[in-house]
């Protein structure tokens, strides 16, 4: 995925690691195994731009019982592709977990200068809306006016979504299948909502919908009590288990370097889109004075 700009982008970011990732990079060859991959995954939580490190300094001692629960996020084009896993705390609000997703359209928002921090989940039937930013819209709100404005068609939808699997199964647990059970929606505040506030379901597919039309699948695959052996501290929550690795692609042209840049519909281009590390897209798009030499379209690129 990309940036727009035309022509005379030079600003980039992301790829090509500075010298000083490279020195703390080299330094952690010195360090004690647990540092060592606690370091490895802070430095490349930063690279990639996840918002917390993975430990923090403070400590929040747990109140007991404490529940756990396993949460995974997926993709949101390639929707069977988990992308991260964390551990919460029931007793988290929802606004740390989202804090800590890490989805790509959030960084080209952000460079587009049009980064909304608007968001929800919906769990079950509630929308927990991220209304922390004083310029945060509720996306809920239209869904609300047209379940209310348009409740025949919004009946006859929910019929068809029931019609199949989940009827077959309700019939089998309360003994009738009631297609006319519409949901009863309602919406709460993400950053006053604890997990352990809400009703779901283990293995079932939830919703996270951020940057207008960025949806992702979340599941919480797993919940159980916390144990000796899990992070005691409280401010290590939530805790990534898993993050996928971005694929980035090569230059095009030396087959080298990461790319950077990737052009579209340029004519000298061998492909259509195009991707360039910055010294040939430089190399074949900037006389030496600097001036360009025929108008193109770039934008900057991070990765897949
Ligand atoms: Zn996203
Ligand atoms: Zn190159």
């Amino acid at each position: 995925m990309a940036d727009p700009c035309i022509g005379d982008s030079v600003s980039v970011e992301g790829g090509i690691p500075t010298s000083d990732k490279i020195e703390r990079l080299r330094s952690l060859r010195f360090t004690t195994t647990p540092v060592k991959v606690r370091a490895i995954f802070n430095i490349y939580l930063t690279v990639i731009g996840v918002r917390r490190p993975f430990a923090s300094q403070e400590h929040v001692p747990l109140c007991y019982p404490e529940v756990v629960l396993c949460v995974e996020i997926y993709h949101n084009k390639t929707s069977s592709k988990k992308t991260q896993e964390f551990l919460v705390l029931g007793s988290q609000i929802l606004s740390d977990l989202r804090d800590n997703i890490y989805c790509l359209t959030d960084k080209l928002m952000q460079t587009a200068g049009q980064h909304d921090p608007s968001g929800y989940f919906l769990i079950e039937n509630t929308f927990c809306n991220d209304l922390r930013d004083p310029s945060a819209t509720d996306y809920s709100l239209p869904i609300f006016d047209w379940l209310k404005n348009s409740k025949n068609e919004a009946t006859e939808k929910w019929e068809v979504i029931t019609s199949g699997e989940l009827k077959k199964m309700q019939k089998e647990l309360l003994g009738h299948a009631d297609a006319s059970n519409f949901p009863n929606f309602k919406s709460v505040y993400m950053h006053k909502t604890r997990f352990s506030d809400l009703q779901f379901r283990l293995g079932a597919g939830y919703l996270y919908c951020h940057q207008g039309n960025c949806k992702h699948t979340i599941v919480v695959r797993d919940m159980r009590l916390v144990h000796p052996e899990d992070a005691q501290n409280g401010a290590d929550y939530p805790l990534l288990t898993f993050q996928i690795q971005p694929r980035y692609r090569k230059c095009e042209v030396c087959k080298i370097f990461q790319a950077t840049k990737m052009t579209v519909d340029d004519k000298w281009a061998e492909k259509n889109p195009c991707y360039f590390c910055i010294k040939c897209y430089f190399l074949l798009h900037y006389k030496e004075d600097g001036s360009l030499l025929y108008p193109h379209s770039v934008f900057d690129y991070y990765h897949e």
